[in-house]
């Protein structure tokens, strides 16, 4: 594992030390391991997951700058992208939530296991956590939910100033104007999506760039069933 992941990041340009490759490895191990009995992911081959879980997540260190910032990882699962982000760059200050107690125990015993007890585990959902409205520097978020969704789900969480990073399919042209609206009523603004092929994994994956440019309006979000049965669509 640890070699795929070292040259994943090389081809991406990102460096990473040693001991960051075998934190990495050690994650991934233990995550294939857990998930024998609990289920986590479904990726279960080493070299899918180190391809596209931890160089995958690694990506967004290309799209923009970590160094310090606060980021809330939602729906973060099995630590994804939160974990990498965090081993690569020691100095962000990581909060992970996932409303499935046994990831967030999952991602929480194995981050104390390479001494990140710093790492925050958040069992709940996202959009029921007002303590953590506008606390954060940078929102990550993949594989949660259709952008439309997703963005109440995430805008209020970020600072006004703060970025939104959604990772989606390349295809996702569609999905990102229907999510227009609700992006710029939560307070959101596009700058840009930006694609990446995975190294040695033969996809490329898309980052939908969300820039925070005002504050989320104090009725969002809303509860889930009401998010999900009227999307904000204009
Ligand atoms: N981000 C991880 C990854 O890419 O490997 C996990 C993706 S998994 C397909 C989606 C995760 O989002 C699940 O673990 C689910 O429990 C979580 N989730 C869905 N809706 C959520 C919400 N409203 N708040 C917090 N977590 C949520």
């Amino acid at each position: 594992m640890e070699k795929i992941i070292e040259e994943g990041l090389r081809a991406l340009g990102i460096e990473a030390r040693p001991d960051q490759l075998a934190a990495m490895a050690a994650y991934g191990r233990r995550l294939l391991e857990v998930n024998q009995v609990t289920n986590l992911t479904a990726i279960t081959d080493p070299a899918a997951a180190a391809r596209l879980h931890f160089v995958d997540s690694a990506a967004l260190l290309t799209v923009a700058d970590f160094a310090g910032k606060a980021v809330a990882d939602v729906g973060s699962g099995a630590g994804f992208p939160g974990v990498p982000l965090r081993i690569l760059r020691p100095d962000i200050r990581l909060t992970c939530l996932d409303s499935v107690g046994k990831k967030m125990d999952f991602v929480r015993e194995s981050c104390a296991m390479l001494g990140m007890e710093d790492v925050t585990c958040l069992w709940g959902r996202a959009e029921e956590m007002p303590q953590l409205r506008e606390r954060f520097d940078i929102v990550t978020s993949r594989a949660v939910a259709e952008l439309d969704m997703l963005a109440e789900l995430c805008l209020p969480l970020a600072k006004v100033g703060g970025l939104f990073l959604a990772m989606k399919n390349p295809d996702c042209d569609q999905e990102v104007r229907r999510g227009d609206f609700a992006v710029r009523a939560l307070g959101g603004r596009l700058r840009e999506i930006r694609r990446y092929d995975v190294p040695g994994a033969d996809v490329t994956h898309a980052v939908v760039v969300i820039e925070k440019v005002k504050p989320t309006p104090a009725q969002y979000p809303r509860r889930w069933a009401q998010i999900k049965k009227k999307p904000l669509l204009g």
